[in-house]
This record gives structure tokens, sequence and C-alpha cells, in this order.
């Protein structure tokens, strides 16, 4: 059965037709569905039709926290889903516009040394509702008042979870989001971030061909990305880097390739020659990111000073390189600091065990 929150027109339209209802009331609940709303919350949907969608399962997500960064403008937002899974979102403010940095999965099996989202392993796959509830859910929270624009203008998937892990479901919501009856988000305004699951990036090219592809790098070679990124066990750099380069001669899009700096690891000056060689010539930008701290884990960062230079480095090899600008620190919503919460009572329960 499908969920309200992942439903299509079309599946809509055929429901609705199955229940002897007419065609048009598709568009009014998709209308109403896309402000986030419940069924009982659909004025102009006639009673006995609002009573028998509310019972059909809904499959959203609910905000149930928002922390602000004293630092800066951003705001983390825990949601939960309706089997008790809490997961998180970040919105950013930039001068054009705000970015949600959306979930993917509760927690992530991918296993990557340096990041908090896969401490836990992954507890599920979210769905494409769940997906674009956690839009719906900040639109409704930071809403502009009397202003009708939309309050999350750029959505990146780079929160927690490997969203080429979770093929299916993140193309329904990126066709959900883009589309003319959906969100109506610009895809050249979505970005996906992946640690690099080759067979999935050639099939993004037929199915999410306007989006910015990034790709979590961080090494100059297998010997050092091994280290950090189990996944490179199953596909080599030199299987991902020509289906990069393939994704953006394909798509005529810029590839972002990310680059957490960890300090005597991946950011000498060799390694930035090691990684202009490979990636001279090549429609793409880098990306770099001082790598955050997170307590479980044993690497370093670098200096913001330091990963200026290594940027000088690269750019003066012949790449387009910048440091990334980090926000929400601390409120623990920078890159990697994400985490699954599992369910709030669990999480209770663990926090007392911990910390007395
Ligand atoms: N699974 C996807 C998206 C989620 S992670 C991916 O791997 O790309 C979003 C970005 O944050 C990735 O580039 C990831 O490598 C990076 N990241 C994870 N932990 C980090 C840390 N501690 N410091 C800086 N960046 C980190």
């Amino acid at each position: 059965m499908t969920e309200l929150a992942s439903i299509t027109k079309a599946e809509l339209e055929e429901l609705l037709s199955e229940w002897g209802e007419p065609r048009f009331r598709a568009g009014q609940i998709l209308e109403w569905l896309n402000k986030g709303a419940r069924p009982d919350e659909m004025l102009n949907i006639p009673k006995a039709l609002r009573e028998k969608l509310g019972a059909l399962p809904y499959g959203g997500a609910r905000l149930i926290e928002v922390l602000h960064s004293k630092k800066d403008d951003t705001a983390k937002m825990l949601v939960e889903l309706e089997d008790g899974n809490i997961v998180e979102c970040v919105l950013m403010r930039y001068s054009y516009g705000n970015t949600l940095c959306i979930s993917t999965q509760a927690g992530c099996r991918m296993g990557c040394a340096f990041c908090a989202s896969t401490l836990n392993g992954k507890a599920r796959d979210l769905t494409a509702g769940e997906m674009l509830s956690e839009v719906l859910e900040a639109e409704r929270n930071f809403a502009r008042g009397e202003d009708k624009k939309r309050t999350v203008t750029n959505i990146v998937l780079m929160g927690s979870g490997e969203p080429l892990d979770n093929y299916v479901n993140t193309v329904g919501f990126l066709n959900r989001v883009t589309a003319q009856d959906g969100l109506r988000i610009s895809p050249r305004n979505i970005s996906l971030s992946t640690c690099g699951i080759v067979p999935k990036i050639y099939s993004l090219i037929d199915d999410a061909p306007h989006i910015t592809l990034c790709i979590s790098l961080h090494a100059t070679n297998d010997e050092i990305r091994d280290r950090l990124m189990p996944i490179n066990k199953a596909y080599r750099m030199d299987e991902l880097l020509p289906a990069a380069k393939h994704y953006a001669e394909a798509t005529g899009r810029r590839v972002i390739f990310e680059y957490a700096l960890v300090d005597g690891l991946n950011s000498s000056k060799d390694c930035a020659k090691e990684l202009a060689a490979k990636l001279r010539g090549f429609n793409c930008h880098i990306n770099l990111i001082p790598l955050n701290s997170v307590k479980e884990r044993e690497l370093n960062g670098v200096s913001r000073a330091y990963a200026r230079t290594f940027a000088e480095w690269l750019n003066a090899f012949g790449l387009s390189a910048t440091v990334r600008r980090e926000l929400g620190t601390d409120i623990e919503g920078a890159c990697g600091q994400l985490r699954n919460k599992r369910s709030a009572k669990a999480q209770a329960h663990q926090d007392n065990g911990e910390n007395e």
C-alpha cells in the first residue's frame, strides 16, 4: 500500500478512481500534501474523503526538536519517523537562499572511518515520502510569514546515510521534489553526495541528469582511501574517477569532489600534486573541508588556514578548488557529525547509562 507522504499524482488518481471520486481531487489533495498537511487539514476536500484518506498510512516524518547554532544562523532539526527512528537535517542560510541538508537513511552502513553517522550502522532506508517530509517540516517550521516564497531553495543529500545505497527511494524523492505537481525545486539546486557506488553513478545519468553530483573522495590513491572508506575495497579509484568523468561528460554538469583534510594523511603538498594529476582536464571542482572532529574517531583535521594553503596548491596545479564554509559546528550540525538517534526513548536510556 502506497503511503500518502510518498504518493505520486498518477497513484493518487488511480486510487480516487477506485473509490469513485472525481479525478480533479488528485490535484487538490497533492497541493495539501505538498504543504505537509495531513488529511484532517484538507479543508476543500469533503469530510468523507478526508476520512478515507486519513485511514491510509501516512509514512512521513515529524519535527520534534530544533537546535539553533549560536555561531551562525544554522539550525539542526531532529525529525521523528513513524517507527520511532530519528534522523537529523540541517538548514543553512546563505545570501542566495536556504539550503536544507537531508538524511537519506537512519544511520549508515558505509563505515567511513571519520564519520559519526555510521557509528551504529544502518537502522533502515528512508522512503521517498520521509525525505520529502524532511523538506516539508523545514518549510512549515521556518516559513517566512506572509512571504509566499519557498523557505528551502536548495537541497543537499548530505545528511546521514548513503543516497545511492537507497537508490529507488532517493530517485523517487528527486522526482517528487522537482516535479511540476510536486515542490518544483529546480534540479540544479539539488546536490547528491555519494561515497562512490560506481554502478549507481552510471544509473544517475539517466535518472537524475540535472542535479549536481558530489563525490566524497578524501584521498589521492587507493592506499589512503582504503584506510578511510571501506567502499573503496569494492570500487577502486580507477573505476570511480572514470565514472565521475563519464557523468560530467554525459550530463554537461560539473562534478564536485569533496575532500576532507586529515592531518598527516592526505594533506601534504605531494598529495595536492597527485590529486591534480588525477583530476586535471576534468570538468570538476574540489570542495575542501578541514576534517571535523567526532569524539569517537581518532582522526584530526587541519586548520582553515592550512586548508586555504592546500587550495592554493591545487589552484597552482591547475585545479578549481575552494575551502567550504563550515556551519553549525556548535550544534553538531556540520559534515560528518549527524547521528542516528534511533528512538527518543532508547536514546534517553543510552545517555543516562553513558553519562552517569
Ligand atoms: N554518504 C554520502 C553523504 C553523506 S556524508 C557521502 O559519503 O558522500 C556528507 C559529507 O560529509 C561527505 O563528503 C562525507 O565524506 C563528509 N564527512 C563525513 N564525516 C566527516 C567529518 N568528520 N569531517 C568532514 N567531513 C565529513
